[in-house]
């Protein structure tokens, strides 16, 4: 709506990197209720060129309420935002606000026909609701969240910031400090209220609510939003933190040779989130089994195996993992086609379950983990931000484990008879008592036959971002 601001530069400056930016300015007379600011809201237009133009701008665009309203203000069809995001924060006190920001920029978008939306994260519940609006018509249009910029203080960016007086700039940090100062553990809504009205501030709304769904929640959801709007004199302010039990989860399942190994661990690394191999753990036994000489299907006889078990796993940066089986580096060897045969039938043991599953969880507990392998979204860390089921014809898997194979310097069989083993192996996995391999109800399937390396982790990517906002886990640089 401009009276841009370097929250607003800093969003062309990101887009900029990816393609030419075109900034729409359109102070929307559909998002304004009776009463509210929009005939004093700042009109900066020459400023406004300027800054656009500093940050990296193609194009400014400025459309007089004609173009975008062809017929008038008052005859346009208004588009309605999804009745459950308007329910809490500002949908609650602000009545057919967000159907008028959907209504100009879904309008903005046919005009425009943008290959990507660039939004800040500062007005969260505009951007999730934007997201759903691109999402409902399938528009052709990435949707790309920029985190909130903020004055030295604490204060975040918005072109309202210019109606504060001196005292209530001052009074108006305490917005950030006050969501800022709890505990995600505890309860938050009552003392962040009573902060705010210490600073001043009348509370209009303080809620911590699912960041997706934006139903409230409690401290049981591992990243929520907590989220408030104030007045500061007559100013209306809004701010929120993402609040963080742990750090995020991420679960990719799937059956066997389906690329998991290789897309997971580069999609880690590009997010600053280690990466988990449990198939490298359940490889682990069987490898151990074997050296025993123990029965792979003689369950009593592999439990003292696990008991005495020291199972070790260390992230090598761009090396993927190295794998330590009671101090003896076992990496390569639980490659090989005799542990690969065998697996499957040690990994259905309820006794080796029960122990690798204990250790994942206690792996898992602080988040910042992306964990691969059959039951990660179902049995081991149920509760992940982000549950992704990558799989691909068998076809497809026994093309790429013959690649693998010839790779790692091991006879190649025919092609048929990958096929075949690799049948078998998802029939053993998904067909097991104890956690078979099953598609969880919320994750997202990927079928990867067909897509390049690239294309499965930058869908991974997108996929994490529609989960884990950039302000609650910033893509690392680099
Ligand atoms: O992924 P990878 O092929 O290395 O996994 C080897 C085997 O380990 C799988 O075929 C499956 O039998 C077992 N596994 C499992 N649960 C996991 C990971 C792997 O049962 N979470």
């Amino acid at each position: 709506m401009g009276g841009l601001h370097r929250g607003h530069g800093e969003l062309i400056r990101c887009a900029a990197k990816q393609g030419p930016v075109l900034v729409s300015i359109f102070v929307n007379p559909r998002q304004f209720s009776p009463g509210e600011d929009f005939d004093r809201y700042p009109r900066t237009l020459e400023a406004d060129l300027s800054l656009a133009e500093r940050c990296g701008a193609a194009a400014l665009w400025a459309p007089p309420v004609q173009v975008i309203y062809p017929d008038g203000v008052e005859a346009v069809q208004t588009r309605q935002a999804p009745f459950e995001l308007q329910q809490s924060l500002c949908g609650a006190g602000r009545p057919g606000h967000f159907d008028g920001v959907v209504t100009v920029v879904a309008r903005l978008l046919v005009l425009v026909n943008p290959a990507c939306l660039w939004l800040g994260e500062k007005d969260w519940q505009q951007y999730m609701i934007l997201r759903r609006l691109v999402a409902d018509l399938r528009l052709p249009v990435k949707v790309q969240g920029v985190p909130t910029v903020r004055e030295i203080d604490g204060l975040a960016l918005s072109s309202r910031n210019q109606y504060l007086s001196v005292e209530e700039r001052r009074q108006a940090a305490g917005l950030s400090t006050a969501l800022r100062s709890v505990d995600p553990q505890d309860d938050v809504m009552g003392p962040v209220r009573d902060r705010l009205q210490r600073a001043g501030l009348e509370v209009e709304y303080v809620e911590r609510v699912d960041p997706f769904t934006l139903q409230p929640c409690g401290s049981k959801t591992a990243i929520s939003l907590l989220a408030a709007a104030v007045r500061c004199g007559t100013t209306r302010l809004i701010d929120h933190v993402f609040l963080m039990t742990r750090q995020p989860l991420v679960a990719i399942d799937g059956p066997a040779g389906a690329g998991k190994s290789t897309v997971t661990r580069a999609f880690a690394e590009r997010m600053g989130l280690i990466y988990l191999d449990t198939g490298a753990m359940y490889r682990s036994v069987t490898w151990l089994v074997q050296k025993s000489g123990v029965d792979p299907i003689d369950a009593a006889a592999i439990e003292p195996l696990l008991q005495s078990l020291d199972l070790q796993l260390r992230s090598l940066p761009g090396r993927g993992q190295q794998v330590l089986v009671n101090g003896e580096d076992v990496s390569e060897a639980i490659r090989s086609p005799e542990v690969t045969g065998a697996v499957s039938g040690v990994a259905a043991h309820r006794c080796v379950r029960q122990a690798l599953t204990a250790q994942q969880k206690t792996m898992g507990a602080r988040g910042g983990l992306v964990a691969e392998g059959r039951d990660i979204g179902t049995a081991v860390f149920p509760d992940a931000d982000l549950k992704v089921f990558l799989t691909a014809t068998v076809g497809e898997r026994a093309r790429r484990r013959a690649l693998d194979l010839k790779q790692r310097g091991f006879p190649v069989p025919e092609r048929s008879v990958l096929e075949a083993q690799i049948a078998e192996r998802d029939h053993l996995d998904s067909t097991r008592e104890e956690a078979p391999l099953v598609q969880a109800k919320d994750a997202v399937e990927l079928v990867t036959d067909g897509m390049s390396i690239d294309a499965v982790i930058e869908a991974l990517v997108t996929q994490f971002r529609s989960r884990v906002a950039e302000e609650a886990w910033p893509t690392p640089a680099g």
